[in-house]
């Protein structure tokens, strides 16, 4: 392909792209409906010898791909969390890849690297995060968990397990609500800790951890000779969007002396609301925070940003400097591979700033309180109805509920919302998930689309009362 064919070929794809976005999508089923193998099966069984004209590849992308692909950017999709994009993000998408630049070190590209400083500075600043917190951009929640633990490991075990090894000496525990993401045990066992180690907490009615039951867990394992290491508090629990107290559990931690991390993957965005600041209230008791742009914030997969209050645990843990990556700048400027695990780094903080700089934080606001509006309006609707039960407290655009009309047992009140939840997505109209609560089968709504309007949630609602009624 030359620059000529190249041109030609972008600016289908582009106009294929818009048409997609503006209203394409919402023509599509919103997840996925082939069965298994059904796109293996019609993908050539051996890589071509010749190649091909781009334009057969892009049918082919059309008609085969495009039939297995679940939208997660239609605006009826309710899913799990949102991974969002938006057009500032897409753009900044085509830029970087164009780039194609690795950011590790300074000097492999100081633009990536300076506007990554900003970007952690205007996003800490904007979600109220006090100006001691410094962080980096990672791929993932479960990677930025992944450093906390790692980091704290190393602190408390004065950096010598880096060098020695996981050593028996060491009972480390690590302590979080019951109801906290799988990246958290995760982290535990890749940082050799071990499941065994990892403690739920109980929470109570409001899906919230007891800080009584983690003071109590605490106290139990320093008497059994165990190390506290690590708690780490929720802010939006993947179930039900729970809060953790994060004041509450920090002083604790600081009492102890346990390292407190701060998962704040999806909720965090909705800090970029004053009115929503005082919940994390005690957040200056943390050693770490993550929250990532890429769920609810409009930016691209992937995007999590992970904050520290002291950079020397992470880069102590994490720096390590072979004769071919020294620079001729050194330790004097930032070299964001001491700040995780990959040595290659993406430019993902130019995303961040097309997202910022185009919505503008007001912006980010306006869309925001939309989502959660929406979500209450909902959420009035399903406490009206006689036959809709929620079953949690909807703090932000999630919504826990099921259908319970009079008169079933529990067991056949989990089949029946099971069924429900079946039929919803094989419709293809919308898409939602479900957990268990209480042992409670429960359907998760998530109103948190980049496009999402009241007219979606209202033709949510009817499909899912019509739904209901049928079963
Ligand atoms: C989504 C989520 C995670 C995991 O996020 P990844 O970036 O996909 O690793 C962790 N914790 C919470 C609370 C989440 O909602």
């Amino acid at each position: 392909m030359n620059a000529n064919e190249f041109r030609k070929q972008a600016h289908e794809m582009v106009d294929w792209i818009a048409d997609y976005l503006d209203g394409g999508v919402e023509k599509l089923p919103v997840r996925a409906q082939v069965k298994p193998n059904e796109i293996y099966n019609q993908l050539a069984p051996h890589a071509p010898e010749q190649g091909e004209p781009m334009a057969n590849i892009f049918e082919d992308f059309k008609n085969i791909v495009m039939p297995g692909i679940t939208h997660w950017q239609h605006p009826n999709f309710h899913a799990y969390f949102p991974a969002n994009s938006s057009y500032p993000s897409l753009l900044a998408e085509m830029l970087m890849s164009t780039l194609a630049a690795q950011c590790m070190l300074w000097e492999t590209s100081p633009a990536a690297t300076e506007m990554e400083t900003r970007v952690m500075e205007w996003i800490r600043d904007l979600i109220g995060l006090p100006s001691f917190f410094e962080g980096s951009i990672q791929n993932s929640a479960s990677s930025s968990t992944l450093l906390a633990i790692l980091s704290a490991r190393e602190k408390f075990s004065n950096f010598e397990i880096n060098q020695q090894g996981i050593q028996s000496k060491h009972r480390f525990r690590v302590y979080a609500s019951e109801h906290i993401h799988s990246s958290i045990e995760k982290a535990v066992r890749i940082a050799g800790i071990g499941s065994v180690n990892y403690r739920p907490i109980k929470t109570n009615d409001a899906f919230s951890m007891d800080p009584k039951a983690l003071e109590k867990a605490i106290s139990e394992d320093l008497q059994n000779g165990f190390t506290p290491l690590c708690v780490v508090a929720g802010l939006g629990t993947t179930s039900s969007t729970g809060i953790d107290p994060i004041d509450a559990i920090g002083a604790i931690c600081k009492q102890y002396q346990i390292w407190f991390h701060v998962d704040a993957a999806y909720a965090g965005t909705a800090m970029l609301l004053p009115e929503m600041q005082h919940m994390i209230k005690g957040v200056d008791q943390a050693d770490s925070f993550v929250f990532n742009p890429h769920k609810w914030m409009f930016t691209n997969f992937d995007c999590s940003v992970y904050y520290v209050k002291d950079r020397n645990a992470l880069l102590k843990s994490f720096s390590i400097l072979p004769e071919y990556l020294k620079t001729e700048t050194g330790d004097s400027v930032i070299n964001y591979k001491d700040w995780g695990i990959q040595l290659g780094r993406r430019f993902r903080a130019l995303k961040l700033w097309f997202v910022i700089r185009h919505f503008g934080a007001e912006g980010l606001r306006v869309k925001i309180r939309l989502h959660l509006q929406l979500t209450q309006n909902l959420k009035k609707q399903m406490e009206a109805h006689p036959d809709f039960e929620l079953l949690a407290p909807v703090d932000f655009n999630l919504i826990c509920f099921r259908f319970n009309p009079k008169n079933k047992t529990e067991e056949e009140l989990d089949i029946l919302n099971e069924k429900i939840l079946h039929a919803l997505n094989h419709s293809g109209e919308i898409y939602i998930t479900h957990t268990k609560l209480n042992g409670k089968y429960t359907l998760r709504m998530v109103i948190g689309q980049t496009n999402v309007a009241q007219r979606h949630v209202d033709n949510a609602w009817r499909l899912i009362q019509e739904e209901a009624k049928q079963q």
